[in-house]
């Protein structure tokens, strides 16, 4: 396999880890507020602020959004392929511990009773008890790792979306990310703005409005949206603003943490397309060697490679 494959491979999942553990630092947090906690900006995990809600992690440590996703990775290889009701399985393992930093929507759906042997039917009744409203960014987080699966990569997204998130935007955000993914960690041609318009249209025309904004607009404060915090299509427009105007991998983490709002979901999405695009070889070794768990995220990149990439 080519070494670059491999190298944007493992840079998707550390750029998720990464995002996610530095993204913390900032969460919640406005404009105002950031630049009286962090003068000088928010740059190294040993910075992050120990108020009440983030002195519950330890410094490096990611949150819920890289949980979630190691529980589709881990769920993919202990199957040597993808079968949701596994997942699902793993997602309520996960939560019935100390599911850590769990956003409310995901909560709803994964403590119904029967959730592991109707995950979709469970996740349909709560959308519909939000009536149809519900479109936060908990599908979105975790998608990083199906980008990743070789094949089917479209099919996988909507349905491990749809495991929790069952909104059209929450859909389409999962597949529009996942398969920007897919196409930079595979070196297929990635999609164009026109192209990604299109996808968007076949889950919810509203999703478009927000890919535009990424396009155009140079400063990625004016996107995160404080008063609509958790909303998919704000992740997605600061992940796909994070595609088309960093330079680096630094260059956009740094951005997009400084940003505040939801960002460690914000930086974790941001981050994996960075990963998948600048590579691990492209990531400061302090980041790197900072996180927290690095060890498991090893063992589960080099598990997974040996499923997806031959
Ligand atoms: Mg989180």
């Amino acid at each position: 396999m080519e070494h670059k494959t491999i190298d944007r491979f493992r840079g998707c999942l550390y750029g998720q880890a990464i995002g996610d553990a530095l993204g913390l630092g900032t969460e919640f947090m406005t404009d105002e507020d950031i630049a009286w906690k962090y003068p000088h900006g928010l740059q190294h995990y040993k910075q992050i602020y120990q108020d009440r809600h983030r002195k519950r992690w330890e410094i490096g440590d990611w949150t819920d959004d890289t949980d979630m996703m190691l529980c589709i990775a881990d769920a993919v290889i202990e199957d040597k392929g993808v079968n949701f009701l596994n997942i699902a399985k793993h997602f309520k393992a996960w939560a019935n511990g100390v599911p850590m930093g769990i956003g409310e929507h995901t909560y709803k759906v994964l403590m119904m009773g029967d959730y592991t042997e109707k995950p979709f039917e469970a996740s349909h009744l709560i959308w519909e008890m939000s009536n149809c409203q519900s479109a936060a960014n908990g599908g979105l987080m975790r998608t990083s790792v199906v980008g990743l699966f070789p094949k089917e990569v479209r099919t996988c997204a909507e349905n491990i979306c749809k495991l929790t998130h069952y909104d059209p935007r929450c859909v389409g955000s999962c597949v529009i990310v996942s398969e920007l993914i897919h196409t930079l960690v595979y070196g297929i041609q990635t999609p164009t703005l026109f192209q990604i318009r299109s996808l968007a249209q076949l889950y919810d025309i509203n999703i478009c409005e927000y890919v535009d904004k990424a396009w155009i607009d140079s400063d990625v404060k004016n996107l995160v949206d404080y008063d609509h915090m958790g909303y998919t299509l704000v992740t997605l427009s600061v992940a796909l603003w994070a595609y088309w105007h960093s330079t680096s991998f630094s260059d956009g983490l740094l951005a997009v943490v400084n940003a505040g709002g939801d960002a460690d979901t914000n930086a974790a999405v941001a981050c994996a397309v960075l990963g998948a695009k600048y590579g691990y070889s492209s990531i400061p070794t302090e980041y790197i060697e900072g996180l927290l768990d690095k060890e498991t995220l090893d063992k589960t990149i080099n598990s997974l490679l040996n499923i997806c990439v031959k």
